[in-house]
Order: structure tokens, then sequence, then C-alpha cells
């Protein structure tokens, strides 16, 4: 998991330690605790938690650590494996009944995965039973905080707790600049929209004109967001050799792609797209990097070709099966049509590349969607999940746990994905769920 990710925290305890009040405190919900979802995590419960300016996802684990059988060795694992996704662990005990064998077995069970732990030991009514309380837990090492969720008490020192472990938000994704860049054949007309755009927005830094620079990106702003152009001098300059040409072009765009966040893939609308487009279009994708198709020159075609868009769609249909979803711009970059459509949807498919779904509604949605299709297989046994969760990516990737990764097969993470473009709108923009193991039952 990359160190973007949303940081989580886990709840673990023996039954009726106070695993679900605490939970629902922090999380401010009276939510009825929904165990028994058939099939899947019917246990595990995650919710987004923002608090003094730091976010997490909290986790009641009830269910699987609350299992009678914390001794047998499956559950045990389930347990240890579902806490290695984790980032930090609450241990929650009862300070009334002391330390008891299962608690030990549980703090073990944290101690083992090397990630902070904290002992909070509920039900300290009275204060001066706290340094008692306490007494028997100092053996482990491990912070401890004594606490009576009933009477709010402890829970301060809790949150603190947490965040301290929580490192500040990173930078808004939204206030980063979106790099774009401008791929395609050559003469479809990447260096005249290139000037059509900078010639039309504010400039942030002017590169200087008639030197023999390398590729210089151009900062520009337009309706009041930032951008970045890749290669603007190179497109610019278009080399007019006519050898070289094509490979000098197959080269940058590979080149830009990496760059950018946002490709522009142009067409000239008189040819349509062509196998090469599909090439590029391909880059694209394996780079996973938004697209926009942008079908350019539509003063000439619109006068030569009857019925110019219905043709030009069919044709997209047609050389790009793999990834008919992609948005189409039609522009004419000589006269200076479609610039703002053009960044209507630049704008939209920047918001879309920067969703962030919460935990919750990412499972809610998962857990309904894995139920209308019968779950992929793995030698004899059925693929099991237990939540999905989005990284810090854009565009959007997810990271499904589940017991047997090996078992997803790539129709079924097409089938995921479909819905998950179906359910966000997020037509055009190349997902990726990644599965990792969490062993199950
Ligand atoms: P590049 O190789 O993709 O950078 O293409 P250029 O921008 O150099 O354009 C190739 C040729 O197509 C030039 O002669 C442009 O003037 C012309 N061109 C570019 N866009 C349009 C357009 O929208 N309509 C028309 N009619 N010509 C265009």
């Amino acid at each position: 998991m990359s160190s973007l990710d949303l940081k989580k925290v886990a709840i673990i305890g023996r039954p009726n330690v106070g695993k679900s009040t605490l939970f629902n405190i922090i999380t401010d919900t009276r939510k009825s605790v929904v165990k028994n979802q058939p099939g899947v995590t019917r246990d595990i419960i995650i919710e987004p938690v923002s608090l003094w300016g730091k976010e997490f996802d909290l986790i009641d684990t009830g269910g699987i650590t609350e299992s009678k059988d914390l001794f047998s060795q499956l559950i045990r694992e389930q347990v240890q494996d579902f806490l290695a996704t984790v980032d930090l662990i609450l241990v929650v005990m009862d300070g009334r009944s002391g330390l008891i064998p299962e608690d030990r077995d549980i703090i073990r069970i944290a101690q083992q995965t090397g990630k902070p732990f904290s002992i909070i030991v509920n039900k300290i009514d009275k204060v001066h039973e706290e340094e008692i309380a306490k007494a028997d837990f100092y053996e482990f090492g491990a912070d401890i905080i004594p606490a009576s969720f009933e009477q709010r008490r402890g829970v301060g020192d809790i949150l603190e707790w947490i965040t301290s472990k929580i490192p500040l938000r990173e930078e808004d994704a939204e206030v980063r600049p979106l790099t774009i860049a401008i791929v395609g054949k050559p003469n479809v007309g990447k260096s005249s929209l290139c000037n059509r755009i900078l010639g039309t927005s504010r400039m942030l830094v002017s590169d200087v004109a008639g030197t023999t620079v390398d590729a210089v990106d151009t900062a520009f702003i337009r309706n009041e967001r930032h951008y970045i152009l890749i290669d603007t001098a190179g497109l610019r300059r278009s080399a007019k050799r006519e050898e070289d040409v094509e490979i000098i072009a197959a080269f940058k765009s590979q080149e830009s792609i990496r760059k950018a966040n946002l490709c522009l893939l142009m067409v000239d609308s008189l040819i349509g797209p062509t196998e090469q487009d599909a090439k590029i279009l391909e880059s694209i994708m394996d780079d996973h990097k938004g697209v926009i198709l942008v079908a350019n020159k539509i003063d000439l075609a619109q006068k030569q070709i009857p019925e110019f868009k219905k043709t030009f769609r069919e044709q997209v249909e047609k050389t790009f099966h793999f990834f008919e979803d992609i948005k189409i711009i039609y522009t004419s970059a000589e006269k200076g049509y479609g610039l703002d459509e053009l960044f209507e949807e630049i704008e939209k498919t920047e918001q879309q590349m920067n969703l962030k779904l919460s935990t919750s509604d990412l499972n809610n949605f998962f857990f309904d969607t894995i139920r209308k299709a019968p779950a992929p297989v793995f030698g004899t046994t059925n693929v099991k999940f237990y939540y999905l969760t989005q990284t810090n990516q854009r565009p959007p990737a997810f990271i499904a746990f589940a017991n047997h990764p090996d078992g997803v097969t790539n129709a079924y993470r097409r089938f995921l994905i479909k819905n998950i473009k179906e359910r966000w709108n997020l037509w055009g923009i190349p997902i990726r769920i990644f599965c990792m193991k969490s062993r199950g039952s």
C-alpha cells in the first residue's frame, strides 16, 4: 500500500469490552452494528474519520477478533492477516476483569504485527482505580490509556494517541496543476492546438522563442485552474524534416505520456482513428493516464463527410474496441472551435480522476455488486472478499482484500471496474483494482 493511503486504525478486543461503543463515539454514529452480511466481511465495519486536520479509517473488527476460537490457528491467522493491512491498533480491555489469558493472546497478536498499538483499559469508572488497573498491563511496554467509554473519559487521550501517529494530510490533489500531453500522429494539428491553447490562456512561464532548447513544459492558467502543457517547445518547433518525423513523434509521445496526468489523443477527423492511434491509446492505458480523444479539423470534416460525427463514433468503436467509453471532443485548432468544450471536459475528467470515495460508500457498493455475480473460484473454494479500499492515486485505484487474490480473474476485475465506472460515472478513466491476500476461513 502506498504511504498516501488513509491510515487504517483497527479496534480489537474480546467480546463486550466496549469496541463498538468506542467506534461509535469516535465516528459519532449511532449506527447499529451490521453483522452477518452473508458470505463476506460480516463483521468488519469501516468509517472514515476526519479529526483535527487528520484523516483516517477507523475499523471495528468486532466479529473477527470476538471469535470464541481465537486460539484456533485458522481464526488467528485470519486476524493476523487482517491486522497486517492496518496501520495502528487499539487493543481494548476490560479493566474490571483484570488481565485474563485471552487478553494476553490478543495483545500478543498486536505485538507480533510490529505496528504501533495502545492498550485501552475500559470500564475504569473511578479515577482512583486508574493506576491499579494500569498496573496489570505495564509488562507489555505499550502505551496504556485508562478510560470509561460510558462516562466518555479517556476518549480524548485515545484521539490524541491516534492523531499523534498520523501525518498531516497531503496537499490536496486538486491544487496540484494538471499535467497535459497532446499526443497523436504527425500533422493532425497538435502544434496548432498547443498554440491555440497557449494563445488564449494566461501563461505563467514564457519559453524563449527561437532558442533550441530541450522540451520545455509550459505552465498556464485557464478558468482559474493551473495546468502544465508538456513538451510545448518540441510541439511548436514541430519537426519538419519528413524522415524521422514518425520516429521522433512516437518517441516523444511515449515520453509525454509518462509525464502527463491527462493525455489529449488527437486525430484528424478526415482520417479518423487508426491502428497507430489504438497503439498510442494502449500506451496511455498501460500508464493509467486519463485520456480524451480530440477529433481535430472539424472545419474540413463537417464539409466533406456527411454525418461525420456519427461516422467518426463508429470508427472509434471499431478501432478502440477495448476502450469504447473514451470521451470525444471535436475541435478545429485552425479556427479555434471547441476549446471551451475541451477545457470543460478536461475539468470534468480531472475531477473524476481526483475522486475520493469514502470507504463505507465504497464497501456498501462493493458488497452489493459482488452479490450480483457468482464469486470467482480458486481451486475448489470461492474467493472471499474482506473489503475494498481506495489508494490515493490519480486516477483512482483500489485494493481489494481477499482470501485468494489469484482467483480474481481479469474478467471478474473488469466486471468490478465496469460497475465502479457505472456507479460513479467514471467513463474514460482508467481504473485499477489490485487484489491483496488476506486469509479467510
Ligand atoms: P502536428 O504535427 O500534429 O503538430 O500538426 P500541426 O499543428 O503542425 O498541423 C498540421 C497541419 O494541419 C498544418 O498545416 C495546420 O495548419 C493544419 N491544421 C491544424 N489544425 C487544423 C484544423 O483544425 N483545421 C484545418 N483545416 N487545418 C488544421
